[in-house]
């Protein structure tokens, strides 16, 4: 049997990891932050905000601004930037000190790394990539789901013996806060020992790509396996709409789009008012990616296609007359994007 770090009834609280990055914080800490929020009002727990970096006041007094009833900072001449090894072995520290009833991370390629090292190291469990959290009624566990075996299940896992229960949830699957200014929560700094054979891996350069983040994008243009040869038209009409170009995974392997493009389980959860979707069958490892947003209009040949369950709006046709069609009703509109 393996030996919990700390028992059960010896834990306290819902943690959030306030992952930044040269300062900023992660949208999907906010995001993360926001459902905790919920479950701490519905259990009674206390809220608290975990930030590591090297030097961070001014991301301190921005997280104190947030939700929370509590920050614990730890600032560390190590934990400039973020390396796996290092930012496990102090937030480990801190949980083992503080010790948490739950902690969350955003599913980022951070926070992914940092929530398998932290479950090893504190011997616990991690349910990753959640699509949902809430808590049992009677015992208050956290409840994590997720979708597995290709998206054909839904799972719901809980940690019952072994503290803190873990969850990583990917960007976008809870909305953007509408923040708020509230009264600042307290901010505790806690001192934590790095040896320096703790971080093995030293980063000598880092390069941020410019790519997109379509997660956030209002309007989403998704090319299928059926917009073959008619990625003209899918640009064509992206631009009309003032929309961002999303694929499924089929157009991603084609070459179509890049893989950051890519909506759904393997992809991105994004949240956009409208998307077209044009060619896709809405198989159900793609339609998770899509299922928050507000309005879907599907254009698909097969009038039986699945993904005609999850639109709004319907066409039966093929996609080259139909995406022709509204690129020139947008154009013929001021502006095009109204
Ligand atoms: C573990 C796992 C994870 C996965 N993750 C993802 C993921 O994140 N995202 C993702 O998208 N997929 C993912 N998949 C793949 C997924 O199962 C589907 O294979 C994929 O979504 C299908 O893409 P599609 O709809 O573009 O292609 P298809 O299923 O081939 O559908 C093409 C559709 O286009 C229609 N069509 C064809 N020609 C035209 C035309 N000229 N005009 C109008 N309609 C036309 C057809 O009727 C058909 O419905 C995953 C699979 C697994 C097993």
């Amino acid at each position: 049997m393996i030996v919990p770090a700390y028992p059960p009834h010896e834990a306290r609280g819902i943690w959030v990891f306030l992952e930044q990055d040269d300062g900023i914080l992660a949208p999907v800490s906010l995001e993360l932050l926001a459902r905790a929020r919920e479950l701490a009002s519905e259990s009674g727990a206390e809220l608290t905000g975990l930030l590591a970096g090297g030097d961070i006041p001014a991301t301190e007094t921005e997280a104190a601004g947030l939700d929370l009833d509590r920050v614990v900072s730890v600032s560390h001449p190590l934990l400039a930037q973020f390396t796996a090894e290092a930012y496990a072995y102090a937030v480990a520290q801190v949980i083992l000190e503080q010790k948490p009833d739950m902690f969350l991370l955003g599913a980022t390629a951070y926070g992914r790394d940092l929530a398998g090292r932290l479950a090893v190291i504190l011997r616990t469990g991690l349910t990753a990539d959640c699509t949902g959290l809430a808590l049992e009624s009677g015992t208050g566990l956290l409840l994590g789901e997720v979708s597995g075996f290709g998206g054909g299940v839904v799972a719901t896992i809980r940690c019952e013996n072994h503290r803190p229960q873990m969850a990583t949830v990917r960007p976008g699957v809870f909305p953007e806060p509408v923040l708020t200014p509230r009264p600042k929560a307290s901010v505790v700094r806690m001192v934590v020992d790095i040896p320096a054979h703790r971080r093995p891996v030293h980063v000598v350069d880092r390069r941020h790509r410019a790519g997109v983040d379509i997660s956030r994008a209002e309007r989403l243009v998704v090319a299928g396996a059926g917009a073959r040869g008619h990625m003209d038209g899918i640009e064509a009409l992206a631009v009309a709409l003032g929309a961002e170009i999303g694929a499924t995974r089929v157009a991603v392997d084609e070459g179509w789009a890049t893989r950051e493009r890519q909506i759904g389980q393997t992809g991105v959860i994004a949240r956009p008012k409208v998307a077209v979707v044009c060619g896709a069958s809405g198989a159900s490892q793609f339609t998770v990616g899509i299922e928050q947003a507000g309005l879907v209009v599907a254009v698909n040949q097969d009038a039986e296609a699945p993904i005609f369950e999850q639109a709004d709006l319907c066409v039966v046709d093929d996609v080259s007359p139909v995406i022709h069609a509204l690129v020139a009703e947008l154009q013929s509109h001021a502006g095009g994007a109204s």
